[in-house]
């Protein structure tokens, strides 16, 4: 078999340059072990926000803004070529302090993305309870990150594979084993039914990117981080925007279901909610916002966040030709979903990226030495 694009994975990240690809007329094969969309893509909470994921202005920063202002013509493109909604929600995410450090940290950050000219309001107490009557009266302020927001991750994935698939992807389940190089070229892969010929290859195989012999990447550069979820239902809806306290997240679906997150557990591959997983989140949900204590909980789950050592993407060409990474996104994949898609076709188009890739390419890795 022969394609010119194999991509390894069908998460969000690897179904998104697919269709990319699909779209510019390529033939692309997506090799998927599982379900498209299983693993982590399936467990995030879906928060788009680089406001409080990067603490300061800066290349990282900058990438996931730029994600972020791509995310209106993305979603309208993705649901008109899929037929699917992704559950997409404005109104801001806020990032709540509970005492006066934390109000104090807050205020220095606001005050150094505001002189970069980066969009962040600060609200006092009274003005977040009036945005968020739901939240706890212990609140202390909080930064208002207004055009940030969140989506539905599972049908952001279901939406991608469709897509993919309508523009022309091929699907095929099954574990690829290892990329084939010949001639310090990638070539293809083995996949577990039989090899498969490519022009390039795409790795996208998420936090099992270095399961995958040949990745080319350095010991340690992407591994597994789980995180936990609980869900609450609540009626009617108690939140309506994303909230951030310190120690964790909830984040508000429209039919009044909160997803409560997360912990960062290095644990390897073992896939469990454990009771301190379920306390942790819980306490954070009960702290934002009391009256979810009486909220039932209605689904939990885990799943393995792909860590890179310095929690940015790897992205783009590494040291062999024609094999491209679109890996360890961490704790930002669905946020990053599409710039990962358009500069990682780019760089696989032979077109220049839409954005600088030098600070996310694999090869930084080199240049800090061995990995732990
Ligand atoms: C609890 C939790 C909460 C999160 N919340 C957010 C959030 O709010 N906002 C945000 O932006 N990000 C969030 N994230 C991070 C986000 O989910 C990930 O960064 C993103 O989903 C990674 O996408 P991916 O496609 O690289 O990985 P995955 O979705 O894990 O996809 C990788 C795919 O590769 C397949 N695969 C692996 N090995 C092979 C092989 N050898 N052969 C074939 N297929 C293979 C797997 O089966 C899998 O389907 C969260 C993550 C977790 C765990």
């Amino acid at each position: 078999m022969k394609a010119n694009v194999v991509v390894i994975g069908a998460g969000v990240q690897g179904c998104a340059v697919a269709w990319r690809l699909a779209r510019a007329g390529r033939s692309v094969v997506v090799l998927e072990r599982s379900i498209p969309g299983a693993e982590a893509s399936s467990a995030a909470g879906g928060i788009l926000s680089p406001g409080v994921e990067a603490l300061e202005p800066g290349p990282f920063y900058a990438l996931g803004r730029a994600s972020l202002a791509r995310y209106p013509s993305f979603i309208e493109a993705l649901e008109r070529e899929s037929g699917l909604a992704v559950g997409h929600r404005g109104g801001g995410t806020l990032e709540v302090a509970f005492d006066d450090d934390h109000a104090r940290l807050l205020a220095g950050r606001a005050v150094k993305l505001q002189s970069a000219g980066l969009p962040v309001t600060v609200l006092d107490d009274a003005e977040v309870r009036k945005l968020e009557p739901g939240l706890s009266p212990e609140a202390r302020g909080a930064l208002w990150f207004e055009d940030e927001g969140s989506l539905d991750p599972r049908a952001l994935g279901r939406a991608l594979a469709k897509a993919a698939q309508r523009a022309g992807a091929s699907f095929i389940t099954g574990r690829v084993l290892a990329i084939r190089h010949a001639g310090g070229h990638a070539v293809g892969v083995a996949h577990e039914r039989g090899p498969i010929d490519a022009d390039a290859v795409v790795l996208a195989a998420g936090a099992w990117s270095l399961q995958v012999a040949g990745h080319g990447l350095p010991d340690g550069a992407v591994r597994p981080v789980r995180g936990q979820i609980a869900v609450v239902e609540t009626r009617p809806p108690l939140l309506s925007r994303v909230v951030f306290s310190g120690h964790g997240y909830a984040v508000p679906r429209a039919d009044g279901r909160i997803l409560l997150g997360s912990t960062m557990e290095e644990v390897g591959f073992e896939k469990a909610v454990t009771a301190g997983g379920l306390r942790h989140v819980l306490e954070v949900g009960i702290g934002l916002a009391p009256a979810i204590a009486m909220a039932p909980v209605v689904e939990t789950w885990s799943n393995f966040r792909p860590a890179s050592p310095d929690g940015e993407p790897i992205l783009g060409p590494g040291a062999t030709p024609g094999l491209f990474y679109a890996t360890g996104h961490t704790r930002n994949g669905i946020l990053l979903c599409p710039i990962t898609a358009d500069a990682v076709a780019a760089c696989v188009l032979g077109q220049p990226p839409p954005v600088e890739l030098a600070p996310f390419s694999a090869r930084r890795f080199a240049a800090s030495g061995p990995l732990a």
